[in-house]
């Protein structure tokens, strides 16, 4: 018998987190790498929100546990600002706060899917989610948009994968990898459709405050209200707030699915760690003034970027439309020699563009087809100057 369960021997480690990881490793080396792998913003965390915080940390009545669910106050504030940014209203008892978005996805999967359940999964998709799906005993059933259609999804592409197995499907705009935000027409148009035929709706609306030029983030309940009984809503300060390392997030549904994803969070982590809840409910209580800050450089920087990877021979590039995330084609690229190299696919790509450009990038096998590298703008102008630079002149060698 494997000494490692057949279940957790069949996921990979998170291509995202190990292309980080490798970079930081070459720099630690003393190399001089430029990252464009992670997926979090350089800014620190707003101070006011940093000095709740220490107050909070000074005070023993939060060095305790708090409900599983998460701090009463965490699931109003919550509420609250799911009525301000989302435009409908939620119960704090449909809230359970959770140690980042990430939890909240398994969750998700986890207390709606059983073994042979599919799931319709827009690829390019975010590393995690086929993972989570698995997990979960159930399939992920792979819905393919490219470059020509924005790598948005149509209903027509959703409704020929559909089968009687067909559970949920996952939707996440703006989008990590690909940045492509659909629009409320696109979003309510998917909405009714899965009303329609019973399918639950997993929406992971963890860049919402992030979109650019003219496109907006559409809640999906709000365009379909009768989505609510049928749709978990997953979401965090990570990225808002630049607090990825502070680990909250949540997740919004009915009532049942709420109550079995707290009674399994309750065996897994009991709870969030206190101080970083009450983190949270300043964050989540103040303006979005920092937000608006970040995103004005993520959008400098976004421009930049898409001008400089355009300018690539053999690399084409729709802007992306929101999150921190440019998502070239490098299909134009593939069968050509680079210093000697034959570039097969993205994987190989990335590693040349490691190894001679000293730059990591995440190469598309992470997300679904080979032929894409995933380059994150939330660095600084400078090192994104140069480390584009230094791939325009890589691949600007081609033969
Ligand atoms: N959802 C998407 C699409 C993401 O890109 C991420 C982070 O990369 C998350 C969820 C989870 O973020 P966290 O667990 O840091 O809250």
């Amino acid at each position: 018998r494997p000494r490692v369960s057949a279940r957790l021997a069949a996921i990979a480690e998170s291509a995202t987190l190990a292309v980080d990881a490798k970079a930081k490793a070459l720099k630690a080396a003393g190399r001089p790498v430029i990252g464009f792998g992670a997926g979090e913003p350089d800014f620190p965390t707003p101070s006011y929100i940093v000095d709740s915080a220490v107050a909070a940390a000074k005070d023993p009545a939060n060095h305790r546990y708090t409900p599983a669910a998460g701090l009463p106050a965490l699931r109003e504030a919550i509420a609250t600002k799911t009525l301000r940014d989302s435009g409908y209203e939620v119960a704090p008892s449909s809230v359970l706060v959770t140690n980042g978005g990430k939890q909240a996805v398994f969750q998700a999967f986890a207390a709606v899917l059983d073994p042979g359940d599919e799931v319709l999964l827009p690829a390019p998709y975010w590393t995690t989610y086929p993972e989570a799906i698995r997990l979960a005993g159930a399939v992920p059933v792979e819905v393919f948009a490219g470059v020509d259609q924005g790598y948005l999804v149509t209903v027509e592409q959703l409704e020929s994968a559909r089968t009687p197995q067909t559970k949920a499907l996952l939707f996440n705009s703006p989008s990590n990898p690909t940045g492509a935000v659909y629009s409320p027409e696109q979003t309510a148009e998917i909405g009714r459709w899965a009303l329609e035929h019973g399918i639950w709706v997993i929406t992971d609306e963890i860049y919402e405050h992030l979109t650019y030029d003219h496109a907006v983030f559409t809640p999906i309940v709000r365009v379909v209200p009768e989505l609510a009984d049928t749709t978990i809503v997953l979401n965090g300060v990570a990225k808002t707030y630049a607090m990825t390392g502070w680990r909250v997030g949540w997740m919004i549904g009915p009532s049942d699915v709420i109550k079995a994803a707290t009674n399994l969070q309750s065996h897994l982590t009991s709870n969030v760690a206190n101080v970083s809840q009450r983190a949270a409910i300043t964050a989540l209580s103040g303006d979005l003034a920092a937000v608006e800050e970040m995103r004005t450089a993520f959008d400098r920087r976004r421009r930049t970027m898409v001008e400089m990877l355009g300018a690539i021979d053999g690399v084409e590039i729709p802007a992306p439309q929101g999150a921190f995330y440019a998502y070239p084609s490098v299909e134009g690229l593939l069968g050509r020699t680079i210093r000697g190299t034959t570039v097969a696919s993205s994987a190989d790509l990335a590693s040349l563009i490691l190894e001679e450009a000293e730059v990591a990038v995440v190469p598309g096998e992470a997300f679904g087809p080979s032929g894409y590298l995933r380059l994150s703008y939330a660095l600084s102008d400078d090192d994104l100057v140069e480390g584009v630079g230094r791939i325009q002149k890589l691949l600007g060698e081609a033969q």
